[in-house]
């Protein structure tokens, strides 16, 4: 871990210890300033759904109560907002469960397979009315993964649900599972907006997102590659995102089979 590294690096560079404490504090620095970035981002992001719903009911409570027309059209406005609300304390729960799970390693057999198929099925019903279809494609000998099915389940949730977001109306989006040299790749891909080269090494980050307004719009959290790629990461996998602006988006996920060496090292 970090100790291993630091105490190396102490060795390496001898009695100059200000030189290592002083990497270190940046260390340090970066990682306080990410804590602090990270809290100041959630709270504006609730507060904005938050501020709109306080101003709706205030409105509510006057003249427009009375006005039935007007009176459903702030309700419905106040539960769309209530709803973003929910799904941002639902992914932020998400996400610090998935991080104090960090060191255990998931014990349990997972069929991708199933659970693609489960996700995907529920994925085009849900955004059934966008016109998308999901095509899923499985090999026939995709080796099982150890893992925690839910958060297998979520992963696979939040990536068809981007392609399914950003692709274009009326293309496919498509998935599949594969076997590789002791791995099971997962690749998501779509045709749509793609994404421009710079973007991409910060898509995970939380809250990054490359157009905030059409993600809000489309009900995204910015949340959803950050845990992504912490569950990529408990599993000890690796998380890949091509893209091309205009043309579409390929997200690779492989991840150790089960009871392959990968594992058990790990
Ligand atoms: P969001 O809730 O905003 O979708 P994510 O963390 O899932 O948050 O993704 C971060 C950003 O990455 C998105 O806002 C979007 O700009 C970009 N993105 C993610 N997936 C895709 C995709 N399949 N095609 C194009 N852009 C994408």
């Amino acid at each position: 871990g970090l100790e291993g590294r630091w105490l190396m690096r102490a060795a390496a560079i001898g009695p100059a210890t200000s030189v290592v404490q002083l990497s270190d504090r940046t260390a340090e620095h970066a990682a306080e300033r990410m804590r602090v970035d990270f809290v100041a981002n959630a709270s504006h992001e609730l507060r904005t759904p938050l501020a709109s719903i306080l101003g709706y009911v205030e409105t509510l409570q006057d003249a427009a109560g009375e006005e039935p027309a007007l009176r459903n059209r702030f309700l419905g406005i106040v539960f769309d907002e209530a709803r973003r609300m929910e799904r941002l304390v639902e992914d932020l729960m998400s996400l610090s469960r998935i991080e104090a799970d960090k060191f255990r390693l998931p014990s349990t057999r997972v069929d991708l397979a199933a659970s693609a198929r489960e996700v995907c099925a529920t994925l085009a019903t849900t955004h059934g009315d966008r016109g998308r279809d999901i095509v899923l494609d499985v090999a026939a000998d995709v080796p099982e993964v150890t893992g925690d099915a839910a958060q297998l389940s979520q992963l696979l949730h939040n990536l068809v649900g981007n392609a399914m977001k950003y692709g274009r109306a009326g293309t496919p989006v498509r998935v599949s599972l594969t076997p590789r040299e002791g791995l099971a790749c997962l690749v998501v891909a779509d045709q749509g907006d793609g994404i421009a080269a710079d973007h991409l090494p910060r898509l995970t980050e939380r809250f990054y997102r490359v157009d905030a307004g059409r993600s809000r719009s489309l009900g995204g959290t910015g949340l959803g590659l950050a845990i992504v790629k912490h569950i990529v990461e408990r599993h000890r996998g690796r998380l890949d995102i091509a893209s091309e602006p205009g043309v579409g988006t390929r997200v690779t996920v492989a991840l150790p089979a089960a009871a392959a060496p990968a594992v058990i090292k790990a």
